[in-house]
């Protein structure tokens, strides 16, 4: 089996010297142990953002679907998938019992109704619960209502936008290139969509969404938000999702935002931030919705596949970069 280790602390972008590829001898089953062979191996931002919170050297974890190859578990028989967090690596050894951790959880790759099996790690997995939940549960958007998303090209993002459509919303996305623009507007159906490297933002902002913003899904952090935030409406909600403006940054040497407790004081704003994993028990919920809106052509569920082991290091620099149109993804 060949796995990548991550040897140091990421300094600014992640290079290359900072993984290794190692190979290991894998051992015979055991009960209740599978063998699972990588299919499908997901890049996603908070590989880097977790960088610094664990102790290197580890093994980079991240989802993957694979397909059981041998198995010594009746729950699960050679033939069928599975979605696990081993991560970077093509074969691994799987104990589902002894998964216990929430994002550890080994689990039988839902039945997608003849959709490609990588949406396990994008629109029917992690990302699509995100989505969906850090949407729904926070932001509890009612139609006719303004819905700003940032990173809104993403994995996570133009679910949310898309989402926010099919609830009745407004949406306005915020994204890095006018390629990605074009595709929001033509063919997500994003009311707008405004590119936050080119456009005077707040200005931008306040053409698209003159009567204020009443949710906003926040992807990016930094300034960017600064400046949504501060055109939200009186009980505004805003669902922190993400960070990933400064998550190539030294946490002692934060890029320096607009201050933004007068905003939430005076508008009485509702601003919380979520972890997927709460809702943990809740995900098929939100799968079932998905695989239904996917079906029925409401959502579409669009894939940045890179192919080939050899260059997750790429597809992961390139998704951090922006080169993704929505779900970064590695076919082994
Ligand atoms: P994406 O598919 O959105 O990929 C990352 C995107 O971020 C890039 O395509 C790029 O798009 C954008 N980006 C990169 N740098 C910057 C920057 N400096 N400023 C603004 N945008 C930038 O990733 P995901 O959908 O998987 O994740 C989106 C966010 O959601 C991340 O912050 C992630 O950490 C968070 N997340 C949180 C979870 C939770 O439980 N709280 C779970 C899953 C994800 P562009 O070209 O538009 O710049």
């Amino acid at each position: 089996a060949r796995k990548y280790v991550v040897k140091d602390y990421f300094q600014g972008v992640p290079k290359l010297s900072d993984f290794e590829v190692v190979e290991e001898e894998l051992p015979p089953l055991k009960d209740n142990e599978i063998l699972v062979k990588a299919e499908w191996i997901s890049v996603d931002p908070y590989l880097r953002a977790y960088n610094s919170q664990v102790n290197v050297p580890y093994d980079q974890f991240s989802y993957q679907v694979g397909l059981v190859q041998e198995s010594k578990n009746p729950d699960y028989p050679v033939g069928s998938r599975v979605v696990s967090h081993k991560g970077w690596r093509n074969y691994t050894i799987i104990n589902p019992k002894l998964n216990t951790e929430l994002l550890e959880t080994t689990y039988k790759l839902p039945d997608l109704h003849g959709l490609p099996n990588s949406l396990g790690v994008g629109a029917v997995g992690m990302p699509g619960a995100t989505a969906y939940f850090g949407f729904l549960e926070i932001c509890k958007p009612k139609p006719g209502e303004t819905v700003v998303v940032s990173g809104a090209a993403g994995a996570v993002g133009s679910i949310v936008g898309q989402i926010a459509k099919i609830k009745g919303c407004k949406v306005i996305g915020f994204v890095g290139s006018d390629d990605k623009v074009q595709w929001l507007e033509k063919e997500l159906k994003f009311d707008k969509a405004i590119n936050y490297k080119t456009a005077d933002v707040a200005k931008a902002l306040k053409n698209a969404a003159p009567k204020g913003v009443d949710c906003y899904f926040d992807n990016v952090g930094g300034e960017l938000s600064s400046v949504i935030i501060n055109q939200m409406n009186v009980f505004g909600r805003v669902s922190v999702c993400g960070s990933i403006s400064s998550y190539n940054d030294n946490l002692d040497n934060l890029p320096k935002a607009t201050i933004l407790q007068p905003a939430v004081v005076f508008r009485q704003l509702k601003v919380e931030g979520f972890i997927v994993s709460r809702w943990r028990e809740r995900w098929p919920e939100a799968f079932a919705d998905i695989i239904q809106w996917i079906l029925s052509g409401k959502l579409k569920a669009r894939e940045h596949i890179t192919e080939g082991f050899d260059n997750l290091y790429k597809a992961f620099t390139g998704m951090l970069a922006g080169e993704n149109f929505g779900k970064a993804v590695v076919k082994v």
